[in-house]
């Protein structure tokens, strides 16, 4: 017995020493192995889901101190990584940008390099036409102006949806419209009215009226019997991939009420018909479109529809904040 023991012992005693270190070595690679393993899990996962590709043309909107401007984001992506040219008039720019946590993060300098021109992009996706968020400038190490800063598609993308997630349970989808022969005309932006007019070949004059020197507001087709906008056909919009930014907010909307102006929101299944009904899933949705927002808020005190203020005594609104407080918070924000 002893003998057979010694002779285990002697010829085996390699197993136990070989199992101990195979065991150290794997418990020091195996955690490095999971954290592996869930970083390439989470890279397929993100790339599944959360990239989104905004390669192609843009066109933004943004205020270069007093003045509105807009100009041509040519985009390419690949994975998280964004690269840009922006055109505006003869001045170009090379952007540089990374999504992260969905967020486009980036910075472009002027491509003359003498010049000393740059700044920041910060973007958040609204949905596939639409994306908004802030920018800066900054001209030989002085900021010079910080703004809020929309893109929207610039060719015809033909995805015919509503600017929200929720609009995708919306009944009769991808028809949506602001109903503008209910409420109020939406205001134009002067780049805006131009694009309209040359997808539409209408004169500006046909479809919309000018309000100051840098602004329009889409006509009424016909003021003695209160119809809408000369482009909502057949119950839909006919130039949905182009019309403004005011169309793009509803169901939010601003209004002056009593003296006031007030972001509201109309809570009318006959107007919205997938609106959430929790308050603070709608507050999301409208913090969500802030930048849409700050762009028409310097034009606001000028848009007032006398048709409009009539009839908003008869619809389902729901006061959201003041623009004063709205203001005041942009303002502490900045
Ligand atoms: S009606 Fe409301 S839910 Fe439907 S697409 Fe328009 S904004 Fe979205
Ligand atoms: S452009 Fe389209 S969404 Fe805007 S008011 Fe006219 S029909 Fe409605």
């Amino acid at each position: 017995m002893k003998a057979g023991f010694e002779y285990v012992f002697q010829n085996y005693i390699y197993v136990p020493i070989v199992s101990a270190i195979i065991g150290v070595i794997f418990s020091m690679f195996i955690p490095n192995f999971i954290i592996w393993g869930c970083k390439k899990i989470k890279n397929v996962i993100s790339k599944s889901i959360d990239v989104i590709d905004i390669s192609g043309k843009w066109n933004s909107f943004f205020h270069e101190g007093e003045l509105l401007q807009s100009e041509l984001v040519e985009l390419k992506q690949e994975g998280q990584k964004v690269i840009g040219e922006i055109s505006l008039g003869n001045r170009k720019y090379l952007m540089n940008a990374e999504f992260k946590n969905q967020i486009l993060i980036g910075t472009y300098v002027s491509e003359n390099r003498k010049k000393d021109e740059r700044g920041t992009i910060v973007l958040r996706r609204i949905n596939e036409q639409l994306l908004s968020g802030f920018c800066t400038f900054v001209y030989k190490d002085k900021q010079v102006y910080s703004s809020p800063y929309v893109l929207t598609y610039y060719s015809y993308h033909n995805a015919k949806k509503g600017t929200y997630s929720f609009c995708n349970n919306c009944v009769g989808r991808f028809d949506c419209c602001c109903n503008c022969n209910k409420i109020d005309m939406p205001i134009i932006l002067p780049m805006e009215a131009e694009k309209i007019e040359s997808v539409s070949r209408k004169a500006i004059s046909e479809f919309a009226k000018k309000k100051t020197n840098n602004l329009y507001q889409m006509k009424r087709e016909n003021d003695d019997d209160k119809k809408g906008c000369i482009f909502y056909v057949n119950n839909k919009c006919s130039i949905y991939d182009y019309r403004p930014i005011d169309c793009r907010l509803f169901p939010f909307d601003f209004k002056e009420i009593d003296g006031e102006y007030w972001l509201i929101y109309y809570n009318s299944i006959d107007i919205c018909r997938a609106l959430p009904t929790d308050i603070n899933e709608i507050r999301n949705y409208a913090h969500s479109i802030r930048p849409l927002l700050d762009m028409l808020l310097p034009y606001m005190s000028e848009c007032s529809d006398p048709i409009f203020c009539e009839r908003l005594e008869k619809q389902n609104f729901v006061k959201l904040y003041t623009i004063k407080s709205l203001k005041e918070d942009i303002t502490s924000k900045t």
